[in-house]
């Protein structure tokens, strides 16, 4: 690859999906698949419901008994049987007669409704108070009222997953009621983070001259886990060539999918990771451009794809939204690589030196449609605007200025009412 090319946002994200593949399936028991994507056809085993049931506690009985009913004229029916839920009652109603019965319990034998408990004269839901005798039916029901029949929401054979589809707790509740215990998912990347720098010391340090905390190990390995996929820890590798490769062996040694390391890829004197990937990697380095962003390295370290992004870290957390969070859905089998975007008419205004810039704003909605207010200083080190942003509102190439009223597309990290 050549150096130092310069690139448009579009053409480095086309040539990052490009050199990432699709991973491939395995089994996960259900919660273990929670977010991921579904490999295979899932055909129902069972219906849904299994068996004819009650929706409500109440008497189920034969329509035709009570047809005409009236709270002034109300039907009197012999109670045969007490019918709880989980049971199998073998009981057949027969004209006159009614069978108390609770919510999702079997609906008997020559029952085709039932009438809810509040219209009988037993309008109290215990299931301590003996049985009546006999019940009064203030109101007429009609064949099927208050049953939920045998395949209403499945039937057995039917298709309920194809590959491609995401599951959320609902696909997960649907497969446990249908008795499917494992599903066949996309792998989760296995995702190695490292940061580099001699500057740089842990969370629980004091600071001393010249040195600052490792932020971004930890920005990226959250941006990781929030993805849902495998984090590996990298550590940090001092300004060295031999440390970088100790670093990234580490990597290569837990089958890592994809290698992330935050700065060193620019053309600082100390900038060894570059110095690494040139004698032992496929790796281009390209000015990217945008903002904040412009180095970035994209290639394979043995075999191995890479993603270096810049050091500074809002720089490190936007160039991860906008490549490598692509590449990783990509990688766990999504179609939908983007984060939504919405259009948004600016509050204020908002500058670029003309490379395409993602301005950190916060979203609302309002009855005019939704609103963006840049969260103030966009200096590519200024975490605080990052903090108070849910979206980045994208000014394309070549704009420099926006104005109050102008319309953009921005991308949304959450929603509005997710976070403040
Ligand atoms: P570099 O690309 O190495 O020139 O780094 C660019 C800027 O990002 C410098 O100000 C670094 O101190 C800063 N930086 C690099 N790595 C980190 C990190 N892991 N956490 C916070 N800041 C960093
Ligand atoms: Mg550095």
């Amino acid at each position: 690859m050549a150096d130092l090319e310069y690139l448009t946002v579009a053409d480095a994200l086309a040539l990052v999906l490009n050199g990432v593949k699709i991973l491939e399936g395995e089994p996960a028991f259900l919660l273990e698949a929670l977010g991921r994507v579904v490999v295979e056809t899932v055909v129902a085993n069972d219906s849904l419901p299994p068996f004819a049931n009650s929706s409500m506690d109440g008497y189920a009985l034969r329509a035709a008994d009570v047809s005409g009913v009236t709270e002034a004229h109300p039907a009197s029916l012999q109670v045969v049987a007490d019918i709880a839920a989980g049971t199998a009652e073998v009981v057949t109603i027969v004209p006159g007669t009614a069978a108390r019965i609770m919510t999702g319990a079997p609906l008997p034998q020559g029952a085709d409704a039932v009438v809810p408990v509040e219209d009988t004269n037993e309008a109290w839901r215990d299931e301590e108070r003996p049985l009546p005798d006999e019940i009064l039916v203030r109101r007429a029901v009609h064949p099927g009222d208050y049953v939920r029949n045998v395949g209403e929401d499945i039937i057995a054979g039917q298709e309920v997953l194809t590959p491609g589809h995401v599951l959320r707790p609902q696909e997960i509740g649907v497969l446990a009621a249908l008795g499917v215990s494992q599903v066949m998912v996309r792998r989760r990347p296995r995702v190695g983070i490292l940061a580099t720098g001699d500057e740089l010391i842990d969370v629980d340090q004091s600071l001393t001259p010249g040195k600052i905390r490792n932020s971004n190990s930890y920005a990226q390995s959250a941006q990781v886990i929030a993805l849902g996929a495998e984090l590996i820890t990298l550590g940090v590798a001092r300004d060295t060539e031999q440390d970088v490769r100790a670093k990234l062996q580490v990597g290569l040694n837990s089958g890592v999918d994809l290698l992330v390391s935050s700065a060193g890829v620019s053309v600082g004197a100390y900038d060894v990771v570059k110095a690494v990937l040139e004698q032992e990697g496929n790796v281009g380095f390209w000015r990217v451009r945008m903002r904040p962003g412009k180095p970035l390295a994209f290639g394979t370290y043995h075999g191995v794809p890479f993603l270096g992004l810049p050091g500074n870290p809002v720089s490190a957390m936007v160039s991860f939204e906008r490549f490598v969070r692509p590449a990783i859905r990509k990688m766990a089998g999504f179609t939908r690589l983007d984060r939504p975007s919405v259009t948004v008419t600016l509050q204020d205004q908002i500058h670029s030196d003309g490379r395409e810039s993602y301005v950190r704003a916060i979203v609302t909605k309002s009855l005019q449609g939704y609103l963006a207010a840049s969260t103030g200083s966009q200096g590519s080190h200024v975490m605080t605007s990052m903090v108070r942003a849910n979206a980045l509102v994208i000014m394309p190439e070549g704009v420099t200025v926006a104005s109050p009223g102008e319309t953009l597309e921005a991308l949304m990290i959450d929603w509005p009412e997710t976070v403040f």
